[in-house]
């Protein structure tokens, strides 16, 4: 069969792309190398009829009207709003820190003090960064922000990335704020909703075209290659257009050296009891191995007697060179995005040649992110 496009990756930024070219009645090849569709997306029922997210927590956010009018074409999607507390100091109390927390862990005198001071030096916003509040002039705020540093941050940031704090992306810091108010949402999106049905069923109908093919279990690269600044797709010439959206390092075999990721160790625990904890997501900042622990039947709206599955997160190295290693974050910085660059340099050269997402890009996407990069990609060069 000839193909018009093909499309290296099924989670969000090859299925969006697929979607497209296959409406605009392209012939659309999908590779996938695992044995089912939708990335890091995926999630399945397990036998205690609990839904899961098989590659950790997604929870779906966007401020992007496009991105939500898309993402709804494709199944029901439920409201929900998601809510994090933390352990500090034996109290679980609301993640991101916000004056419900200050009051759960300081003295009423105390409390009131810094929120007053806090909102007299911060009118009219209602999120700060917390590197703000620790570099703030007046003494109190910044001992209040150093409060929340040492126990939010510090440790969390050292056990999910391996490096002291000083030294990770302020913009990694800066995904979680400090409120001034109550809002206790741990996202402030405009648009906050999950599938009615889970991940795997909107990629099934996504990707449910006439013109959308999908090779599972294959990874792209064995048919696959690049020469001289040309796609050769089964040893012939590909003329059409290729979007890879997997680990640009891989695509061109490690030449100037694996992109380094951070990994996760995904323990999953299931329990015959209603409820083990009463938020969806309890972050372990400091004492505890694990970063977070997360209760699938709050994020799936399930009710499900007496049964419940639990999520612990155990932060680790990533190894290129084993298989069943993932890479799941990018670790953003100056060395690394470097790397990227030179990799990038070689993609430039091939002029049907496009990378998309958050591994192709190398970047700490959120889905939504990915969405409207592709979105926007097709844009740009499908017509
Ligand atoms: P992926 O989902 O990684 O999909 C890439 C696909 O390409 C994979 O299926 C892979 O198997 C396939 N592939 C790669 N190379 C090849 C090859 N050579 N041949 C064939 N197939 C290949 N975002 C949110 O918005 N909300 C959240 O709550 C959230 N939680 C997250 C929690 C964790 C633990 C992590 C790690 C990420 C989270 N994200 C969240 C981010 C989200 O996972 C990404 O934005 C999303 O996965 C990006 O989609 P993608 O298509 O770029 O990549
Ligand atoms: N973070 C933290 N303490 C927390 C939550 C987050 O220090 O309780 C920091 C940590 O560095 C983390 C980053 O903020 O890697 C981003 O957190 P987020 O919850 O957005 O991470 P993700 O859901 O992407 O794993």
């Amino acid at each position: 069969m000839k193909f018009d496009v093909i499309i290296v990756g099924s989670g969000f930024a090859g299925s969006t792309l697929a979607r497209k070219f296959a409406l605009d009645n392209k012939k659309v090849l999908i590779y996938e190398k695992r044995g089912q569709i939708g990335g890091n997306m995926y999630d399945k029922v397990l036998d205690n009829s609990i839904l899961v997210h098989q590659y950790g927590p997604h929870i779906f956010h966007t401020n992007s009207k496009k991105v939500m009018d898309f993402v709804t074409q494709f199944g029901s999607w439920y409201f929900y709003e998601h809510k994090v507390v933390g352990k500090i100091n034996n109290t679980l109390v609301p993640i991101p820190f916000n004056f419900k927390s200050l009051e759960l862990l300081y003295s009423k005198e105390q409390a009131d003090i810094i929120k007053e001071k806090l909102l007299a030096k911060y009118k009219d916003t209602k999120k700060v960064s917390i590197l703000d509040l620790i570099n703030d002039s007046d003494e109190t705020i910044k001992q209040f922000g150093l409060f929340v540093y040492k126990n939010v941050f510090e440790n969390y940031t050292a056990k999910q990335w391996n490096i002291p704090i000083e030294e990770i992306d302020t913009s990694v810091i800066n995904r979680v704020p400090v409120i001034l108010g109550y809002d206790d949402r741990y996202f402030q999106d405009e648009y906050q909703y999950m599938p009615k049905h889970g991940y795997t069923k909107v990629f099934e109908e996504m990707l449910n075209h006439p013109n959308i093919t999908i090779k599972l279990n294959t990874n792209a690269l064995e048919d696959i290659e690049i020469k001289d600044n040309k796609i050769y797709w089964q040893n012939q010439e590909f003329h059409g257009k290729v979007f890879y959206t997997g680990a640009i390092d891989e695509l061109f075999n490690y030449k100037y050296g694996p992109l380094p990721y951070r990994s996760l160790d995904l323990v999953f625990e299931n329990y015959d009891m209603n409820y083990y904890q009463s938020s969806a997501v309890v972050n372990y900042p400091n004492d505890e191995k694990y970063t977070r622990i997360t209760e699938f039947k709050y994020l799936s709206n399930q009710l499900v007697n007496n049964k419940t599955t639990i999520l612990k997160e155990y932060p680790k190295k990533y190894d290129y060179q084993d298989e069943n290693s993932i890479p799941y974050y990018a670790i953003i910085n100056e060395e690394n995005q470097n790397m990227y660059q030179k990799y990038y340099e070689l993609v430039k050269k091939i002029p049907n040649l496009y990378m998309c997402g958050r591994l192709a890009e190398y970047k700490y996407f959120n889905m939504d992110a990915v969405i409207l990069r592709a979105l926007e990609l097709y844009e740009k060069v499908g017509k």
